[in-house]
Protein backbone atom coordinates (compact mmCIF):
# COMPACT_ATOMS: atom_id res chain seq x y z
CA UNK A 1 0.00 0.00 0.00
CA UNK A 2 2.62 2.28 0.78
CA UNK A 3 4.59 1.63 -2.42
CA UNK A 4 1.51 2.18 -4.47
CA UNK A 5 0.77 5.86 -2.32
CA UNK A 6 5.08 6.59 -3.08
CA UNK A 7 4.15 5.79 -6.43
CA UNK A 8 1.06 8.06 -6.37
CA UNK A 9 3.04 11.10 -4.97
CA UNK A 10 5.67 10.67 -7.61
CA UNK A 11 3.11 10.93 -10.04
CA UNK A 12 1.22 13.62 -8.77
CA UNK A 13 4.12 15.73 -8.53
CA UNK A 14 4.52 16.00 -12.33
CA UNK A 15 1.37 16.93 -12.90
CA UNK A 16 0.13 20.46 -14.50
CA UNK A 17 3.10 20.90 -16.20
CA UNK A 18 2.18 21.38 -20.51
CA UNK A 19 3.75 19.53 -23.06
CA UNK A 20 3.07 20.83 -26.49
CA UNK A 21 4.52 17.60 -27.86
CA UNK A 22 2.05 15.46 -25.62
CA UNK A 23 -0.66 13.64 -27.61
CA UNK A 24 -2.95 15.15 -25.33
CA UNK A 25 -2.15 18.86 -26.46
CA UNK A 26 -1.86 18.26 -30.21
CA UNK A 27 -5.29 16.55 -29.74
CA UNK A 28 -6.71 19.03 -27.90
CA UNK A 29 -5.73 21.73 -29.29
CA UNK A 30 -6.35 20.03 -33.10
CA UNK A 31 -10.27 19.39 -31.50
CA UNK A 32 -10.32 22.63 -30.47
CA UNK A 33 -8.61 24.33 -33.93
CA UNK A 34 -11.41 21.96 -36.12
CA UNK A 35 -14.78 23.01 -33.35
CA UNK A 36 -13.37 26.78 -34.01
CA UNK A 37 -12.85 26.65 -37.83
CA UNK A 38 -16.17 24.49 -37.87
CA UNK A 39 -18.23 26.44 -35.54
CA UNK A 40 -17.16 30.33 -36.69
CA UNK A 41 -17.25 29.03 -40.50
CA UNK A 42 -21.21 28.05 -39.64
CA UNK A 43 -21.46 31.32 -37.32
CA UNK A 44 -20.21 33.49 -40.42
CA UNK A 45 -22.18 31.43 -43.14
CA UNK A 46 -25.56 31.50 -41.41
CA UNK A 47 -24.74 35.78 -40.40
CA UNK A 48 -24.07 36.67 -43.90
CA UNK A 49 -26.91 34.74 -45.72
CA UNK A 50 -29.30 36.33 -43.50
CA UNK A 51 -27.54 39.66 -44.24
CA UNK A 52 -28.18 38.63 -47.87
CA UNK A 53 -31.55 38.06 -47.51
CA UNK A 54 -32.37 41.09 -45.40
CA UNK A 55 -30.89 43.22 -48.04
CA UNK A 56 -32.64 41.02 -50.89
CA UNK A 57 -35.66 41.67 -49.52
CA UNK A 58 -36.00 45.06 -48.80
CA UNK A 59 -33.99 45.79 -52.33
CA UNK A 60 -36.78 43.57 -54.03
CA UNK A 61 -39.53 46.14 -51.88
CA UNK A 62 -38.07 48.86 -53.58
CA UNK A 63 -37.88 47.58 -57.29
CA UNK A 64 -41.57 47.03 -56.83
CA UNK A 65 -42.11 49.65 -55.96
CA UNK A 66 -40.31 51.45 -58.71
CA UNK A 67 -42.05 49.44 -61.00
CA UNK A 68 -45.90 49.97 -59.18
CA UNK A 69 -45.65 54.10 -58.38
CA UNK A 70 -45.86 54.84 -62.21
CA UNK A 71 -48.69 52.30 -63.09
CA UNK A 72 -50.59 53.37 -59.84
CA UNK A 73 -50.25 57.33 -60.92
CA UNK A 74 -51.70 56.44 -64.63
CA UNK A 75 -54.31 54.97 -62.82
CA UNK A 76 -54.74 58.30 -60.70
CA UNK A 77 -54.32 60.07 -63.63
CA UNK A 78 -57.73 59.63 -65.22
CA UNK A 79 -59.42 61.13 -62.49
CA UNK A 80 -57.09 63.47 -60.85
CA UNK A 81 -53.79 65.45 -62.02
CA UNK A 82 -50.51 63.90 -62.52
CA UNK A 83 -48.71 65.70 -59.95
CA UNK A 84 -51.75 65.36 -57.27
CA UNK A 85 -51.82 61.34 -58.63
CA UNK A 86 -48.27 61.08 -57.73
CA UNK A 87 -48.33 62.43 -54.47
CA UNK A 88 -50.89 60.54 -54.17
CA UNK A 89 -49.54 57.33 -55.17
CA UNK A 90 -46.26 58.58 -53.53
CA UNK A 91 -47.76 58.42 -49.87
CA UNK A 92 -50.23 55.21 -49.94
CA UNK A 93 -46.80 53.28 -50.24
CA UNK A 94 -44.49 55.13 -48.16
CA UNK A 95 -43.30 54.27 -44.44
CA UNK A 96 -41.23 55.69 -42.06
CA UNK A 97 -38.30 54.44 -42.63
CA UNK A 98 -38.61 54.66 -46.91
CA UNK A 99 -37.93 58.02 -48.65
CA UNK A 100 -39.59 58.77 -51.80
CA UNK A 101 -39.64 61.67 -54.18
CA UNK A 102 -39.51 63.14 -57.58
CA UNK A 103 -37.99 65.40 -59.41
CA UNK A 104 -38.55 67.18 -62.71
CA UNK A 105 -35.73 67.25 -65.06
CA UNK A 106 -35.00 70.88 -63.96
CA UNK A 107 -34.39 69.85 -60.94
CA UNK A 108 -37.76 71.03 -59.34
CA UNK A 109 -39.81 68.57 -56.86
CA UNK A 110 -42.72 66.99 -58.28
CA UNK A 111 -43.78 64.78 -55.52
CA UNK A 112 -42.35 64.00 -51.85
CA UNK A 113 -43.48 61.36 -49.40
CA UNK A 114 -45.24 63.06 -45.88
CA UNK A 115 -42.21 61.48 -44.12
CA UNK A 116 -39.60 64.00 -46.01
CA UNK A 117 -40.53 66.65 -43.66
CA UNK A 118 -38.58 65.40 -41.01
CA UNK A 119 -35.67 67.40 -40.51
CA UNK A 120 -33.40 64.05 -40.54
CA UNK A 121 -34.97 63.37 -43.60
CA UNK A 122 -34.54 66.76 -45.58
CA UNK A 123 -30.55 66.19 -44.65
CA UNK A 124 -30.52 62.86 -46.55
CA UNK A 125 -32.31 64.07 -49.35
CA UNK A 126 -30.20 66.67 -49.62
CA UNK A 127 -26.79 64.46 -49.41
CA UNK A 128 -28.29 62.29 -52.19
CA UNK A 129 -29.40 65.33 -54.17
CA UNK A 130 -25.72 66.32 -53.74
CA UNK A 131 -24.37 63.00 -55.28
CA UNK A 132 -22.67 63.18 -58.64
CA UNK A 133 -23.97 59.46 -59.60
CA UNK A 134 -27.04 57.56 -58.58
CA UNK A 135 -27.47 54.00 -58.83
CA UNK A 136 -30.60 53.35 -61.29
CA UNK A 137 -30.38 49.49 -59.55
CA UNK A 138 -30.71 49.48 -55.78
CA UNK A 139 -27.60 49.87 -54.35
CA UNK A 140 -26.54 50.34 -50.50
CA UNK A 141 -24.34 53.12 -49.01
CA UNK A 142 -23.44 55.11 -46.23
CA UNK A 143 -24.89 58.54 -46.60
CA UNK A 144 -24.91 61.42 -43.91
CA UNK A 145 -24.76 59.02 -41.07
CA UNK A 146 -27.45 56.66 -41.87
CA UNK A 147 -27.00 53.30 -44.09
CA UNK A 148 -29.36 53.79 -46.96
CA UNK A 149 -30.56 51.59 -50.55
CA UNK A 150 -30.73 53.75 -53.22
CA UNK A 151 -32.06 53.91 -55.94
CA UNK A 152 -33.17 56.67 -58.89
CA UNK A 153 -35.53 55.46 -61.93
CA UNK A 154 -36.55 57.89 -64.99
CA UNK A 155 -40.37 58.37 -64.37
CA UNK A 156 -42.42 58.16 -67.22
CA UNK A 157 -46.68 58.03 -67.12
CA UNK A 158 -48.66 57.12 -70.12
CA UNK A 159 -45.29 57.18 -72.04
CA UNK A 160 -44.13 60.71 -71.14
CA UNK A 161 -40.48 61.09 -69.29
CA UNK A 162 -41.82 63.74 -66.53
CA UNK A 163 -38.83 63.50 -64.38
CA UNK A 164 -36.99 61.20 -62.08
CA UNK A 165 -37.62 58.99 -59.26
CA UNK A 166 -35.91 58.40 -55.93
CA UNK A 167 -36.03 55.98 -53.10
CA UNK A 168 -33.84 55.74 -50.16
CA UNK A 169 -34.59 52.83 -47.92
CA UNK A 170 -33.15 53.63 -44.57
CA UNK A 171 -31.91 50.40 -42.88
CA UNK A 172 -29.72 52.18 -40.31
CA UNK A 173 -31.91 49.94 -37.85
CA UNK A 174 -32.12 46.94 -39.20
CA UNK A 175 -28.51 47.15 -39.75
CA UNK A 176 -27.75 47.89 -35.66
CA UNK A 177 -30.06 44.91 -34.91
CA UNK A 178 -28.18 43.07 -37.17
CA UNK A 179 -24.51 44.04 -35.70
CA UNK A 180 -26.31 43.54 -32.43
CA UNK A 181 -27.55 39.76 -33.15
CA UNK A 182 -23.90 39.00 -34.65
CA UNK A 183 -22.45 39.99 -31.36
CA UNK A 184 -24.58 37.82 -29.06
CA UNK A 185 -24.20 34.82 -31.64
CA UNK A 186 -20.50 34.99 -32.01
CA UNK A 187 -20.45 35.49 -27.64
CA UNK A 188 -23.09 32.29 -27.84
CA UNK A 189 -20.21 30.59 -29.95
CA UNK A 190 -17.64 31.14 -28.03
CA UNK A 191 -19.02 30.15 -24.85
CA UNK A 192 -19.59 26.97 -26.61
CA UNK A 193 -16.57 26.62 -28.21
CA UNK A 194 -15.10 27.47 -24.59
CA UNK A 195 -17.21 24.60 -23.26
CA UNK A 196 -16.65 22.45 -25.69
CA UNK A 197 -13.14 22.63 -25.51
CA UNK A 198 -13.18 22.23 -21.75
CA UNK A 199 -15.26 18.91 -22.13
CA UNK A 200 -12.71 18.04 -24.86
CA UNK A 201 -9.99 18.71 -22.89
CA UNK A 202 -10.84 17.01 -20.13
CA UNK A 203 -11.92 13.97 -21.84
CA UNK A 204 -8.66 13.22 -23.73
CA UNK A 205 -6.99 13.60 -20.72
CA UNK A 206 -8.96 11.29 -18.43
CA UNK A 207 -8.62 8.76 -21.53
CA UNK A 208 -4.48 9.62 -21.88
CA UNK A 209 -3.80 9.51 -17.75
CA UNK A 210 -3.76 5.75 -17.95
CA UNK A 211 -1.11 6.32 -20.28
CA UNK A 212 0.70 8.90 -18.49
CA UNK A 213 0.45 6.81 -15.15
CA UNK A 214 2.40 3.44 -16.78
CA UNK A 215 4.97 5.47 -17.61
CA UNK A 216 5.60 7.32 -15.06
CA UNK A 217 5.48 4.25 -13.08
CA UNK A 218 8.27 3.04 -15.36
CA UNK A 219 10.05 6.07 -14.40
CA UNK A 220 9.89 6.02 -10.52
CA UNK A 221 9.86 1.89 -10.32
CA UNK A 222 13.03 0.27 -8.56
CA UNK A 223 14.05 -3.76 -8.67
CA UNK A 224 12.67 -3.76 -5.17
CA UNK A 225 9.02 -2.69 -6.33
CA UNK A 226 9.14 -4.85 -9.19
CA UNK A 227 6.77 -7.61 -7.43
CA UNK A 228 4.61 -5.52 -6.23
CA UNK A 229 3.91 -2.36 -8.96
CA UNK A 230 0.99 -3.31 -10.51
CA UNK A 231 -1.41 -0.63 -12.58
CA UNK A 232 -4.92 -0.44 -11.63
CA UNK A 233 -6.79 0.70 -14.67
CA UNK A 234 -10.70 -0.17 -14.48
CA UNK A 235 -12.16 2.83 -16.17
CA UNK A 236 -9.71 2.89 -19.01
CA UNK A 237 -10.30 2.44 -22.68
CA UNK A 238 -10.32 -1.36 -23.46
CA UNK A 239 -6.82 -0.56 -25.41
CA UNK A 240 -5.07 1.03 -22.60
CA UNK A 241 -6.26 -1.79 -20.78
CA UNK A 242 -4.89 -4.32 -22.96
CA UNK A 243 -1.34 -2.58 -22.70
CA UNK A 244 -1.54 -2.36 -18.86
CA UNK A 245 -2.46 -5.96 -18.39
CA UNK A 246 1.01 -6.38 -20.73
CA UNK A 247 2.90 -3.74 -18.56
CA UNK A 248 1.62 -5.96 -15.44
CA UNK A 249 3.18 -8.97 -16.80
CA UNK A 250 5.98 -7.93 -17.67
CA UNK A 251 6.46 -6.20 -14.28
CA UNK A 252 5.86 -9.95 -12.67
CA UNK A 253 8.36 -11.64 -14.88
CA UNK A 254 11.02 -8.92 -14.52
CA UNK A 255 10.43 -9.48 -10.78
CA UNK A 256 10.76 -13.35 -11.22
CA UNK A 257 13.90 -13.02 -13.09
CA UNK A 258 15.60 -10.42 -10.54
CA UNK A 259 14.86 -12.95 -7.42
CA UNK A 260 16.20 -15.73 -9.68
CA UNK A 261 19.20 -13.56 -10.49
CA UNK A 262 19.53 -12.91 -6.75
CA UNK A 263 19.33 -16.53 -5.65
CA UNK A 264 22.01 -17.58 -8.37
CA UNK A 265 24.48 -14.72 -6.98
CA UNK A 266 23.84 -15.90 -3.49
CA UNK A 267 23.95 -19.46 -4.46
CA UNK A 268 27.28 -19.40 -6.47
CA UNK A 269 28.82 -17.00 -4.11
CA UNK A 270 28.03 -19.49 -1.40
CA UNK A 271 29.60 -22.55 -3.41
CA UNK A 272 32.74 -20.95 -4.37
CA UNK A 273 33.48 -19.12 -1.09
CA UNK A 274 34.14 -22.48 0.97
CA UNK A 275 36.96 -24.07 -1.40
CA UNK A 276 37.81 -20.43 -1.74
CA UNK A 277 38.99 -20.11 1.45
CA UNK A 278 40.30 -23.57 1.80
CA UNK A 279 42.67 -22.82 -0.85
CA UNK A 280 43.41 -19.22 0.83
CA UNK A 281 44.34 -21.22 3.97
CA UNK A 282 46.40 -23.79 2.07
CA UNK A 283 48.19 -20.84 0.49
CA UNK A 284 48.75 -18.96 3.17
CA UNK A 285 50.30 -22.14 5.15
CA UNK A 286 52.78 -22.44 2.18
CA UNK A 287 53.43 -18.81 2.75
CA UNK A 288 54.50 -19.73 5.86
CA UNK A 289 56.79 -22.46 4.96
CA UNK A 290 57.96 -21.01 1.82
CA UNK A 291 61.91 -21.33 2.70
CA UNK A 292 62.78 -23.63 -0.40
CA UNK A 293 61.22 -21.43 -3.20
CA UNK A 294 62.55 -19.66 -5.74
CA UNK A 295 62.06 -15.79 -5.69
CA UNK A 296 59.68 -16.22 -8.52
CA UNK A 297 57.77 -19.13 -6.49
CA UNK A 298 57.26 -17.23 -3.71
CA UNK A 299 55.94 -14.49 -6.01
CA UNK A 300 53.53 -16.28 -7.64
CA UNK A 301 52.33 -17.33 -4.15
CA UNK A 302 52.20 -14.30 -2.78
CA UNK A 303 49.94 -12.49 -6.12
CA UNK A 304 48.37 -15.85 -5.58
CA UNK A 305 47.07 -15.79 -1.79
CA UNK A 306 46.44 -11.79 -2.54
CA UNK A 307 44.19 -12.48 -5.37
CA UNK A 308 42.19 -15.16 -3.53
CA UNK A 309 42.14 -12.85 -0.68
CA UNK A 310 40.33 -10.57 -2.96
CA UNK A 311 38.03 -13.08 -4.19
CA UNK A 312 36.75 -14.03 -1.26
CA UNK A 313 36.02 -10.25 -0.02
CA UNK A 314 33.78 -10.26 -3.29
CA UNK A 315 32.28 -13.35 -2.56
CA UNK A 316 31.28 -12.51 0.54
CA UNK A 317 30.03 -8.58 -0.64
CA UNK A 318 28.13 -10.14 -3.20
CA UNK A 319 26.59 -12.77 -0.53
CA UNK A 320 25.74 -9.73 1.50
CA UNK A 321 23.70 -7.82 -0.96
CA UNK A 322 22.25 -11.32 -1.80
CA UNK A 323 21.22 -11.63 1.84
CA UNK A 324 19.96 -7.67 2.33
CA UNK A 325 17.70 -8.43 -1.21
CA UNK A 326 16.05 -10.78 0.31
CA UNK A 327 15.42 -9.34 3.43
CA UNK A 328 18.05 -12.10 5.42
CA UNK A 329 20.25 -9.61 6.07
CA UNK A 330 21.10 -10.41 9.82
CA UNK A 331 21.73 -7.61 12.16
CA UNK A 332 22.48 -7.77 16.08
CA UNK A 333 21.44 -4.85 17.54
CA UNK A 334 23.32 -3.51 20.83
CA UNK A 335 24.13 -0.02 21.90
CA UNK A 336 27.33 1.24 20.75
CA UNK A 337 29.82 3.60 21.98
CA UNK A 338 30.59 6.00 19.03
CA UNK A 339 33.80 7.87 20.02
CA UNK A 340 35.44 4.44 21.69
CA UNK A 341 34.35 2.55 17.96
CA UNK A 342 35.48 5.57 15.69
CA UNK A 343 38.87 5.39 17.92
CA UNK A 344 39.39 1.45 17.43
CA UNK A 345 38.70 1.97 13.67
CA UNK A 346 41.25 4.46 13.55
CA UNK A 347 43.67 2.66 15.39
CA UNK A 348 43.28 -0.35 13.34
CA UNK A 349 43.85 1.26 9.99
CA UNK A 350 46.53 3.33 11.04
CA UNK A 351 49.31 1.13 11.39
CA UNK A 352 48.74 -0.03 7.75
CA UNK A 353 48.30 3.11 5.73
CA UNK A 354 50.71 6.28 4.84
CA UNK A 355 48.02 8.31 5.64
CA UNK A 356 46.99 10.18 9.16
CA UNK A 357 43.72 8.61 10.51
CA UNK A 358 43.04 11.72 12.87
CA UNK A 359 39.81 11.36 14.92
CA UNK A 360 37.45 14.16 16.11
CA UNK A 361 34.93 14.13 18.58
CA UNK A 362 33.03 17.44 18.45
CA UNK A 363 31.03 18.35 21.51
CA UNK A 364 27.30 19.76 19.79
CA UNK A 365 25.19 18.71 22.11
CA UNK A 366 22.64 21.08 23.54
CA UNK A 367 22.50 19.35 27.24
CA UNK A 368 26.26 19.70 27.95
CA UNK A 369 27.08 16.13 28.20
CA UNK A 370 29.25 15.78 25.80
CA UNK A 371 29.35 14.13 22.57
CA UNK A 372 32.17 11.24 23.68
CA UNK A 373 28.95 9.52 25.22
CA UNK A 374 27.14 9.18 22.06
CA UNK A 375 25.34 5.61 22.01
CA UNK A 376 23.50 4.41 19.05
CA UNK A 377 21.84 1.39 18.54
CA UNK A 378 23.40 -0.93 15.67
CA UNK A 379 25.29 -3.76 14.73
CA UNK A 380 28.24 -3.20 15.96
CA UNK A 381 30.62 -5.65 13.32
CA UNK A 382 28.60 -3.95 10.39
CA UNK A 383 29.25 -0.40 11.88
CA UNK A 384 32.89 -1.22 11.62
CA UNK A 385 32.37 -2.61 8.50
CA UNK A 386 30.90 0.53 7.26
CA UNK A 387 33.69 2.77 8.81
CA UNK A 388 36.19 0.64 7.30
CA UNK A 389 35.42 0.33 3.77
CA UNK A 390 34.88 4.43 3.93
CA UNK A 391 37.79 4.78 5.51
CA UNK A 392 39.40 2.40 2.66
CA UNK A 393 38.20 3.85 0.28
CA UNK A 394 39.78 7.63 1.57
CA UNK A 395 42.98 6.22 1.81
CA UNK A 396 42.82 4.50 -1.73
CA UNK A 397 41.45 7.65 -3.27
CA UNK A 398 44.04 10.12 -2.49
CA UNK A 399 48.21 10.53 -2.01
CA UNK A 400 49.85 9.37 0.94
CA UNK A 401 50.54 11.14 4.23
CA UNK A 402 47.50 13.01 3.36
CA UNK A 403 45.20 13.33 6.33
CA UNK A 404 41.68 11.44 7.01
CA UNK A 405 39.41 12.52 9.21
CA UNK A 406 36.40 10.67 11.29
CA UNK A 407 34.37 13.22 13.01
CA UNK A 408 31.15 12.85 15.03
CA UNK A 409 28.45 15.12 15.93
CA UNK A 410 25.55 14.84 17.96
CA UNK A 411 22.16 16.76 16.76
CA UNK A 412 18.56 16.46 18.32
CA UNK A 413 17.35 13.82 15.73
CA UNK A 414 20.58 12.15 14.42
CA UNK A 415 24.00 11.60 14.76
CA UNK A 416 26.34 11.80 12.19
CA UNK A 417 29.77 9.86 11.46
CA UNK A 418 31.91 12.02 8.84
CA UNK A 419 34.49 10.07 7.19
CA UNK A 420 36.76 13.17 5.08
CA UNK A 421 39.69 13.21 2.59
CA UNK A 422 42.18 15.26 0.90
CA UNK A 423 41.90 13.24 -2.31
CA UNK A 424 41.03 12.77 -6.17
CA UNK A 425 37.18 14.37 -5.43
CA UNK A 426 34.08 12.98 -7.35
CA UNK A 427 32.84 14.82 -10.37
CA UNK A 428 29.19 15.81 -9.34
CA UNK A 429 27.09 13.41 -11.97
CA UNK A 430 29.00 10.85 -10.48
CA UNK A 431 28.15 11.42 -6.77
CA UNK A 432 24.79 10.26 -7.59
CA UNK A 433 25.74 6.75 -8.82
CA UNK A 434 28.88 5.98 -6.75
CA UNK A 435 26.22 4.18 -4.77
CA UNK A 436 25.08 1.53 -7.22
CA UNK A 437 26.78 -1.69 -7.86
CA UNK A 438 30.00 -2.18 -9.65
CA UNK A 439 29.92 1.56 -10.45
CA UNK A 440 33.31 2.89 -10.37
CA UNK A 441 34.28 6.39 -11.55
CA UNK A 442 37.48 5.74 -12.92
CA UNK A 443 37.39 1.99 -13.78
CA UNK A 444 41.86 1.48 -13.78
CA UNK A 445 42.23 3.43 -10.97
CA UNK A 446 39.70 1.29 -9.13
CA UNK A 447 40.85 -1.97 -10.82
CA UNK A 448 45.11 -0.99 -9.67
CA UNK A 449 43.57 -0.20 -6.46
CA UNK A 450 41.66 -3.45 -5.98
CA UNK A 451 38.29 -1.74 -6.05
CA UNK A 452 34.97 -4.17 -7.44
CA UNK A 453 32.61 -0.97 -6.95
CA UNK A 454 30.29 -2.72 -4.51
CA UNK A 455 31.89 -1.22 -1.38
CA UNK A 456 30.17 1.99 -1.48
CA UNK A 457 26.76 0.42 -2.05
CA UNK A 458 27.22 -2.07 0.87
CA UNK A 459 27.63 1.04 2.69
CA UNK A 460 24.54 2.18 1.71
CA UNK A 461 22.66 -1.19 2.24
CA UNK A 462 24.14 -1.31 5.95
CA UNK A 463 23.24 1.95 6.54
CA UNK A 464 19.95 2.02 5.59
CA UNK A 465 19.22 -1.47 7.50
CA UNK A 466 20.54 0.24 10.70
CA UNK A 467 17.90 2.84 9.65
CA UNK A 468 20.06 5.76 8.81
CA UNK A 469 21.63 7.09 5.26
CA UNK A 470 24.52 8.55 3.78
CA UNK A 471 25.48 10.89 1.76
CA UNK A 472 28.18 12.82 -0.09
CA UNK A 473 29.92 15.95 -0.43
CA UNK A 474 32.77 15.67 -2.87
CA UNK A 475 34.60 18.39 -4.93
CA UNK A 476 37.19 17.38 -7.70
CA UNK A 477 40.60 17.59 -6.89
CA UNK A 478 39.59 19.12 -3.27
CA UNK A 479 38.64 15.59 -1.30
CA UNK A 480 35.28 13.91 -0.16
CA UNK A 481 33.13 13.86 2.93
CA UNK A 482 30.96 11.29 3.56
CA UNK A 483 28.16 11.44 6.48
CA UNK A 484 26.69 8.33 7.80
CA UNK A 485 23.59 9.56 9.87
CA UNK A 486 21.99 7.51 12.42
CA UNK A 487 19.10 8.11 13.87
CA UNK A 488 19.66 9.71 17.74
CA UNK A 489 18.73 6.70 20.17
CA UNK A 490 16.74 8.09 23.19
CA UNK A 491 18.14 5.27 24.47
CA UNK A 492 21.68 7.60 26.51
CA UNK A 493 23.17 4.65 28.35
P1 LIG B 1 35.58 0.53 -5.28
O1 LIG B 1 35.70 -0.84 -4.79
O2 LIG B 1 35.85 0.72 -6.73
O3 LIG B 1 36.29 1.51 -4.42
P2 LIG B 1 33.20 1.66 -4.15
O4 LIG B 1 31.80 1.25 -4.28
O5 LIG B 1 33.81 1.65 -2.80
O6 LIG B 1 34.01 0.80 -5.18
O7 LIG B 1 33.33 3.12 -4.74
C1 LIG B 1 32.75 3.41 -5.98
C2 LIG B 1 33.54 4.50 -6.68
O8 LIG B 1 33.41 5.71 -5.96
C3 LIG B 1 35.01 4.22 -6.70
O9 LIG B 1 35.35 3.49 -7.87
C4 LIG B 1 35.62 5.59 -6.72
O10 LIG B 1 35.76 6.04 -8.06
C5 LIG B 1 34.61 6.46 -6.03
N1 LIG B 1 35.02 6.78 -4.64
C6 LIG B 1 34.60 6.16 -3.51
N2 LIG B 1 35.14 6.75 -2.42
C7 LIG B 1 35.90 7.76 -2.87
C8 LIG B 1 36.72 8.75 -2.24
N3 LIG B 1 36.85 8.81 -0.92
N4 LIG B 1 37.36 9.65 -3.04
C9 LIG B 1 37.20 9.62 -4.37
N5 LIG B 1 36.46 8.72 -5.03
C10 LIG B 1 35.80 7.80 -4.29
Amino acid sequence: MNLISDLLTKITQNKGRIDPFSLQFRLTVGIIGASVLSFGGVAIWTTWTTYQILIDSHKQNIIYLTDRLPRDVELYSEMIPVDIGLRRAINNVTSPNLLIWARAPDGSVLAQAETLKTERASQIVAAVDSLPWLPTKPQSSWINGSYLLLSSEPLAINGTRIGKLYIAQDITRDQARFLGLIRSLSLVNLLAILALAMAIASYIRRSLQPLREMSQMTQVISVDDLGQAQLQLDSAPSEVTDLAQTFNTMLSRLSDSWTQQREFVSNVSHELRTPLTIVHGYLQSMQRRSQNLTEAQQEALDIAAVETERIIRLLQDLLDLARADSGYLHLSWEPIDLASLLREVASMADPFSSHTIQVEIERLDAHGSGAESIHVKADRSRLRQVLINLIDNAVKYSEPHTPVTLRLHQFDEFVALQVSDRGCGIDLPHQTRIFERFYRVDEARSRSTGGSGLGLSIVKTLVEGMGGSITVRSKLGEGSVFTVTLPNPSVKL
